[in-house]
């Protein structure tokens, strides 16, 4: 089984630019007229958030170690 850790964003340094939400819309969805993603699950397997991680401009994705 893969293994799941928890994330989470964070949004004082998000500047909205809405990657994160097209690369994995399963895990980060977006609300219409709003400007910041919204987490859709708090867990995802390790690759899910490296590849967030990895894609944040501004390093925004934390996961528990
Ligand atoms: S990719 Fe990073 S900066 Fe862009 S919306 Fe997502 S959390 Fe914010």
């Amino acid at each position: 089984m893969t293994e799941q850790k928890r994330f989470y964003i964070l949004m004082g340094d998000c500047t909205g630019c809405g990657g994160c939400a097209e690369l994995q819309p399963d895990y980060i969805g977006w609300e219409e007229g709003d400007s910041r993603p919204l987490l859709l699950s708090d867990v995802a397997p390790d690759a899910v958030i490296h590849e967030l991680q990895a894609f944040c401009p501004e390093d925004c994705i934390e996961c528990e170690q």
